[in-house]
């Protein structure tokens, strides 16, 4: 194992990950070092890591030698594994008496199924863990130097899918969100911005309200594009397939706090 992973996991008091137990991890966004420390020790101490199309591999390599890597994410649309093989390999690996790290991008609550896992996991009695993880729709906005909340645009914020059943748009209550918050994230949404756009302009968001697609956030190749709430779906069309959308004021902040490409360092 990593000698200096386990010094720190030490110096920090960071749990033992035992043999038999599922550890559920968020990777964070891209950036490799957006892990946590916690996430980082489960990475050098497993046996094996299951982990998704998200994840940076670079993290991969602080395996143990021996470390079984598993891919069960989607490659190119398609998923390599069902989310029910997946689960019961979880299990099938525990019970053997295995440290199963299942690791994934972002936040592993927050629309990665993780949920299922964990429920999974517990109906069958498999200790698990959970370790948090930054998610794209807060670390994404950081890293594109978009504010989640500020004080002067938006003092709450909606987290919404942007993916219904059947690549349709999400039955969401489009009244109610349009008025709910100032800010909104969508994750899983540049193909239906066009479809989002409308049905929030139709509820009665302002046509001209800033909107930003961070596409590959945290990532080498982030690209950010800044629009109106009118203009998003043309604008998403040139987007990445990994993008995250934020409509709100808040996206104005960009001009002024775009860290990532103003400020190089000496
Ligand atoms: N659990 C993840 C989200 C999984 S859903 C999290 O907490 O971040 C997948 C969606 O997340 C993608 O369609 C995209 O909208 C968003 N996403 C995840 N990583 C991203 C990244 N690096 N850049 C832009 N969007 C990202």
């Amino acid at each position: 194992m990593n000698s200096n992973l386990t010094a720190i996991a030490a110096r920090l008091g960071l749990p033992d990950f035992l043999p038999g137990w599922v550890w559920l991890v968020g990777a964070g966004p891209g950036d490799p070092g957006l892990i946590t420390a916690l996430g980082l020790h489960a990475v050098a101490s497993a046996d094996f890591i299951l982990y998704d199309s998200l994840v940076d591999e670079a993290l991969l390599g602080l395996a143990k030698p021996a470390a079984g890597q598993i891919f069960v994410g989607k490659r190119a649309g398609v998923r390599s594994c069902s989310q029910e093989d997946l689960s019961q390999l979880l299990a099938e690996l525990a019970g053997q008496g295995h440290r199963v790290l299942r690791l994934k991008g972002g936040d592993p609550f927050v629309f990665g199924r993780g949920g299922e896992e964990a429920q999974e996991l517990a109906r069958t009695g498999i200790p698990f863990r959970i370790v948090p993880g930054i998610t794209a729709g807060i670390g994404g906005l950081a890293y594109a130097g978009i504010p989640v909340t500020h004080r002067d645009t938006n003092a709450s914020v909606i987290f919404l899918t942007g993916h219904g059943a059947d690549g349709q748009l999400p039955p969401h209550d489009w009244q109610a969100v349009a008025k709910a918050s100032p800010t909104l994230v969508f994750y899983m949404a540049r193909r239906q911005a066009g479809a989002i756009a409308d049905a929030l302009i139709a509820a009665g968001r302002d046509r001209n309200e800033p909107a930003a697609i961070i596409g590959n956030a945290a990532r080498s190749d982030q690209q950010v594009t800044v629009t109106t709430l009118a203009d998003l779906g043309d604008a998403s069309q040139s987007s990445p397939a990994l993008s995250i959308i934020v409509i709100g004021a808040n996206v104005g902040l960009r001009s002024e706090l775009d860290w990532l490409v103003r400020m190089t360092p000496i």
